[in-house]
């Protein structure tokens, strides 16, 4: 009898101390991906919301800024919903994402595409509309094409089969230099060599008024990630100088952290490690990390494996070589720089409205955090 009490004590002491430890991030991916953040892009200046939300929660823990009230400030050329998206058909309204969707027409609107179409019409304004069997990913709206900025897929099993009229209706506003900003931190250790933790915190922004992308995955918990980390960090002052480095601008190009490698805050030389984080939730097949092989770098792959034989935190941790497709890649140039990234299957979708924090799974989130804790000597 005693013995089932200790065990029920012991297993109720257990779960607290692990829903603790994931509370703070799960609160943070939640803030981020809600539809206050208007899915963190240039529509409604979602980016520049999340990021004042970011630099508060970094002045809450004790992180002293970089910049002026955190933020480094840039801009660059994109496209931004101004109302709600509608199309209809014969007279009959359409699902916004689910039976069309709104495309750059740089990117989408390709002669070749076109020639493909089963059905097309260019509206009065030069805006292509024309069938797909399947709708491409979804993606921001960016570039520095004013004229035709956007085309519209629609899926081809959502049409009549004799169209007879069309109307449709895509506010969107050119701004050609769009404004945003990266949240920028520190935490003085004991000595002034520097670990950098970096993560994006935009995403794909909304689709006109209604369809959101919250982006729990890519990459809010990436963000949490980060600042998960500053949490824990100023509870004592850690041994290195620990950098937080949040960019906005990934999903139209890795822009943020391009602005930020170029316009250095903080003195490469004097940096031992970057350590970016870029969609973190799952990880039933273990991690990848990027830019592994290096001379600078593999060293830190080798610690990690090491801490992954005693700790057994993840079921495999793969190297790969370096790669431009997260914002570690600019920075690689400069200082040595890995890209981590869970594997195994998603939990939520993938720029699209499913990828929500109630499919946004945390359950290797303890024992990652503890191998990526191990790089900066973290307790
Ligand atoms: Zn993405």
């Amino acid at each position: 009898m005693k013995k089932i009490v200790l065990a029920i004590v012991l297993f109720v002491a257990s779960t607290a101390v692990h829903a603790q430890d994931t509370a703070y991030v799960r609160s943070i991916i939640s803030t981020l991906s809600s539809p206050q953040m208007y899915g963190r892009g240039s529509s409604y200046h979602g980016d520049s919301l999340a990021a004042q939300f970011l630099a508060s929660e970094m002045h809450r823990l004790g992180v002293l800024p970089l910049q002026v009230d955190y933020l480094q400030h840039y801009t660059y050329p994109c496209y931004s919903f101004s109302g709600p998206v509608s199309l209809n058909i014969n007279g009959q309204p359409l699902q916004p994402y689910v039976d069309y969707r709104v495309f750059s027409a740089a990117r989408h609107a390709k002669p070749e595409k076109l020639a493909r179409a089963s059905w097309k019409k260019q509206a009065k304004d030069g805006t292509w509309i024309y069938a797909v069997d399947k709708l491409d990913t979804y993606s921001p709206i960016v570039g520095p094409y004013a004229d035709v900025p956007v085309c519209v897929q629609v899926l081809k099993s959502a049409l009549p089969r004799k169209v007879k009229n069309f109307n449709l209706s895509v506010p969107v506003a050119f701004q050609p230099q769009y404004h945003s900003q990266n949240v920028v931190g520190y935490i003085p250790g004991v000595v002034d060599t520097m670990i950098v933790f970096t993560a994006h915190y935009d995403h794909c922004g909304i689709m006109g008024d209604s369809v959101l992308f919250p982006g729990a995955h890519d990459n809010a918990s990436g963000t949490a990630a980060v600042l998960d980390l500053a949490r824990m960090a100023s509870q004592s002052q850690p041994y290195y100088t620990l950098v937080f480095m949040l960019f906005s601008g990934e999903e139209s190009g890795l822009l943020g952290s391009r602005h930020a490698a170029e316009n250095p805050l903080i003195n490469y030389t004097k940096v031992k490690l970057l350590c970016n984080i870029d969609m973190f939730c799952g990880g039933d097949e273990g991690l990848m990390v990027f830019n592994a092989n290096s001379e600078s770098t593999q060293p830190f792959y080798q610690q990690l494996v090491e801490q992954n034989n005693i700790l057994h935190a993840a079921r495999e941790i793969r190297p790969r070589d370096n790669s431009a497709n997260s914002d570690h890649y600019w920075f690689s140039r400069y200082c040595p720089s890995i890209f981590l990234l869970t594997m195994g299957k998603p939990y939520g979708g993938y720029h699209d409205p499913y990828d929500t924090c109630l499919a946004c799974g945390l359950n290797h989130y303890i024992p990652f955090m503890t191998l990526i804790k191990s790089l900066a000597q973290l307790p």
